[in-house]
């Protein structure tokens, strides 16, 4: 279907052809120009808009609310499907963590095993997502899982999703985040 509303579509990225199938994409100009709207509207802190702006912003159609994202830190590119903003912001915190992790991936776990352990009281959306997190989805079947089922981002020790998913689960409300959570997002989201 052609581009209805005026922005332009160029050949897709080996990325995009490869995970989203896409033949064409948003032109660099105008997915930046999607990107900085994006900026606007949701709370990041400036220091964080100042370093998405040195990344590679791919946007498969600028026409669709579409889900579905990608970061690839070894070519600091974040890429999305469509103009959802809830990926987007996912995706980008993702970019921001790649460079925080090695030195706070340990306190970030810790911090979550001790919400899962005890349920950060005022912040219901976290507390949901922190025991999800915790304890797994036993209905989500996972073949890789020495369960069968998915066991949760702490039993994987994946830092990455937990930052990304507790922000996207949020939609940036740094007021949503439990004091002891909030301070990992300092310099990302605004206070
Ligand atoms: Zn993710």
């Amino acid at each position: 279907m052609p581009p209805n509303s005026g922005w332009r579509q160029v050949p897709a990225s080996a990325e995009m052809r490869e995970h989203f199938g896409f033949p064409t994409m948003a032109h660099p100009d105008d997915a930046r120009d999607w990107f900085e709207g994006l900026f606007g509207r949701q709370p990041f802190a400036d220091e964080a808009v100042t370093y998405f702006r040195t990344l590679r912003l791919e946007v498969g159609t600028l026409d669709e609310p579409m889900g579905g994202g990608y970061w690839f830190g070894d070519r600091q590119l974040v890429m999305v499907r469509g103009t959802q903003d809830e990926a987007a912001v996912h995706e980008l915190a993702h970019a921001w963590w790649e460079r925080r992790r090695a030195t706070e991936r340990d306190g970030l776990m810790e911090v979550l095993r001790s919400m899962g352990a005890e349920p950060p009281a005022g912040f219901p959306r976290i507390a949901e997502l922190a025991k999800v997190y915790c304890e797994g989805i036993k209905t989500q079947k996972d073949p890789s899982s020495p369960t069968g089922y998915w066991r949760g981002m702490l039993a994987e020790d994946n830092d990455h999703e937990t930052f990304a998913g507790f922000c996207s689960g949020v939609m940036g409300d740094a007021s949503q985040l439990p004091p002891q959570l909030r301070r990992f997002y300092k310099g990302f989201l605004r206070d």
